[in-house]
C-alpha cells in the first residue's frame, strides 16, 4: 500500500482529496497523516474515517484539544503541532506520495520538504511555487521528485504537452491560460470599491476556500497561475497567454508551432486533476460528473479587460523583474487580502498594494530558500506600511 500525507485536509482541495481517495481500491492507498491549521472538530472526524498513523495542527492547544477528542472515540492516532513536525509527515522514509494544499506561503516549508525527499508532490499551493521559484523547482531535479499540478489549468497543460519534456522547447509556440473571469467580469469597475468580501468569494464555476475566491475575483489567482505555468513547464513570460472563458469548460490550453491547439476538457471540478495526480501515468475514478456536450450550449471567449483586471499584468512584470520578485508579489498579495477580508481594505486597494510593493521593495541577493523566507516577511512588512497608509489616506 502506498502512503500519502494530505497537508491543508480540511480545505476545499483537502476534503476533495479524501474522496478521490476513498473511492480508490481499498488497498491501495492509505493515509499517513492529515493536517489543518486550526478546524479540529472537521480534523478529528477525518481522522476517524481515514485512521492516519499522524494528525498535525497549527499550535499546542488546539493538539491537545484534538488528541482528547480522538481519545474519547477510541482513536490512536498521534497528534503533532511543531513546524518542524509538519515537514518530517512529508519527508519521512514511509511516505510515497504528498499532497500540498496548504493556502500560501505558509505551505512552503513542507512542500519543499516533500520535493528534497524524492517524493511524489501533488502540488495545489501554488503559492509555494510562486515564492519558491526556480530554488524549488531546482530542489524538484536534484532529488528526483515527481511534482505533479493540481491547479486545474496547470494539469491541463500538463496533459496537453508532449509526454517527452525535451519536446516543450522545440515543438511549443505558446501555452493558453484559460480564466473563468470570476464574479466581476460583467461589473462596472468604478463600483469595484465597494465589493463586499461575501461578493468576491461567491465564484460563479468553482467552491474553494476563501483566499483563491478573492484572488479570482481580482485576476491575481491567473496572475499566479502565469508565474506557476513558467516555474513549473519552463515557458518564457512572452510564451504565457490568458483567454476569459466564462464556463470554465476548458481548462488550458498548448499551441504548437504549426498552429495546431491541444486542449484539456470537462467539468470543473478538482477531483478530476487530484485524481491524475494519484494514478499518473494512469487513470483513475475521480467522481466528477463527465462532460455532457448535448447540454452545452456554447463556449465563449473574451480579452480580459486590464482596467477591470489591473492585477492580471503584475504577473508578467515579477517574471521580468529581479530573482525574488514573484516573492515580494505573493507576499503582498496574501497581506492585501487578508487585509480585504478582514475589512481593513477596499477590494480596489488590493492591486494598489501589490503594484507597491512589487515597484518599491529591492530583493537583493537570493541564494537560499532561507533568503526568500526572509523576503517574504520583509514585502509583508512593506505592504502593510502601504495597507495603514492606504487607511490614514481614506479617513
Ligand atoms: P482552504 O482555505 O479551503 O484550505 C486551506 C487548508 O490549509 C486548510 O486545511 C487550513 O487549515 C490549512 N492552513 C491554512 N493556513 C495554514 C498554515 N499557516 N499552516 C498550516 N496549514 C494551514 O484552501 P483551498 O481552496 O483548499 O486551497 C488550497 C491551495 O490550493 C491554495 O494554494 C489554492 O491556491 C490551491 N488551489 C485551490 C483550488 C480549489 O479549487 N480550492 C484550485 C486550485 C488551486
Ligand atoms: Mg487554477
Amino acid at each position: 500500500m502506498k502512503k500519502i500525507t494530505v497537508l491543508g485536509a480540511t480545505g476545499s482541495i483537502g476534503v476533495n482529496t479524501l474522496d478521490v481517495l476513498a473511492r480508490q481500491q481499498a488497498n491501495e492507498w492509505q493515509v499517513y497523516a492529515l493536517t489543518a491549521f486550526g478546524q479540529v472538530a472537521k480534523l478529528a472526524e477525518q481522522c476517524l474515517a481515514h485512521r492516519p498513523a499522524y494528525a498535525w495542527v497549527g499550535s499546542a492547544e488546539k493538539a491537545q484539544e484534538l488528541t482528547q477528542l480522538l481519545r474519547s472515540q477510541g482513536s490512536k492516532t498521534e497528534v503533532l503541532h511543531s513546524p518542524a513536525d509538519l515537514c518530517r509527515l512529508c519527508d519521512a522514509p514511509e511516505v510515497d506520495a504528498v499532497m500540498a494544499a496548504i493556502v500560501g506561503a505558509a505551505g512552503l516549508p513542507p512542500s519543499l520538504a516533500a520535493a528534497q525527499a524524492g517524493k511524489r508532490l501533488l502540488l495545489a499551493n501554488k503559492e509555494a511555487l510562486v515564492v519558491g521559484g526556480d530554488l524549488f523547482m531546482q530542489a524538484v531535479r536534484d532529488n528526483g521528485a515527481q511534482l505533479l499540478p493540481i491547479d486545474s489549468e496547470h494539469s491541463a497543460i500538463f496533459q496537453s504537452l508532449p509526454d517527452d519534456p525535451a519536446r516543450w522547447q522545440t515543438d511549443v509556440e505558446k501555452i493558453i491560460l484559460t480564466a473563468s473571469g470570476g464574479p466581476f467580469r460583467q461589473r462596472n469597475p468604478k463600483t469595484l470599491g465597494q465589493v463586499t468580501p461575501e461578493e468576491a468569494v461567491a465564484h460563479p464555476n468553482w467552491v474553494m476556500g476563501r483566499k483563491i475566491s478573492v484572488d479570482s475575483a481580482t485576476m491575481m489567482n491567473k496572475a499566479l497561475e502565469v508565474i506557476e505555468a513558467h516555474y513549473l513547464f519552463g515557458f518564457a513570460p512572452e510564451q504565457i497567454e490568458v483567454i476569459i472563458h466564462p464556463q470554465s469548460v476548458i481548462h488550458s490550453m498548448v499551441q504548437y508551432r504549426d498552429t495546431s491547439v491541444v486542449a484539456q476538457l470537462g467539468t470543473p471540478d478538482m477531483r478530476v486533476p487530484i485524481a491524475l495526480g494519484l494514478s499518473w501515468p494512469g487513470r483513475t475514478s475521480s467522481g466528477a460528473a463527465p462532460l455532457d456536450f448535448k447540454a452545452l450550449q456554447a463556449m465563449s471567449f473574451e480579452e480580459a479587460d486590464a482596467l477591470r483586471f489591473p492585477g492580471l499584468q503584475l504577473a508578467w512584470a515579477a517574471l521580468r523583474g529581479e530573482a525574488g520578485s514573484t516573492c515580494v508579489l505573493n507576499a503582498a498579495n496574501e497581506v492585501a487580502v487578508d487585509a480585504f477580508l478582514k475589512r481593513q481594505l477596499p477590494f480596489d486597494q488590493i492591486y494598489r498594494v501589490n503594484a507597491a510593493t512589487l515597484g518599491g521593495l529591492q530583493p537583493g541577493r537570493i541564494s537560499h530558500i532561507e533568503d526568500l523566507l526572509a523576503l517574504d516577511q520583509e514585502a509583508r512588512a512593506f505592504a502593510l506600511g502601504q495597507i495603514a497608509a492606504a487607511v490614514t489616506q481614506a479617513a
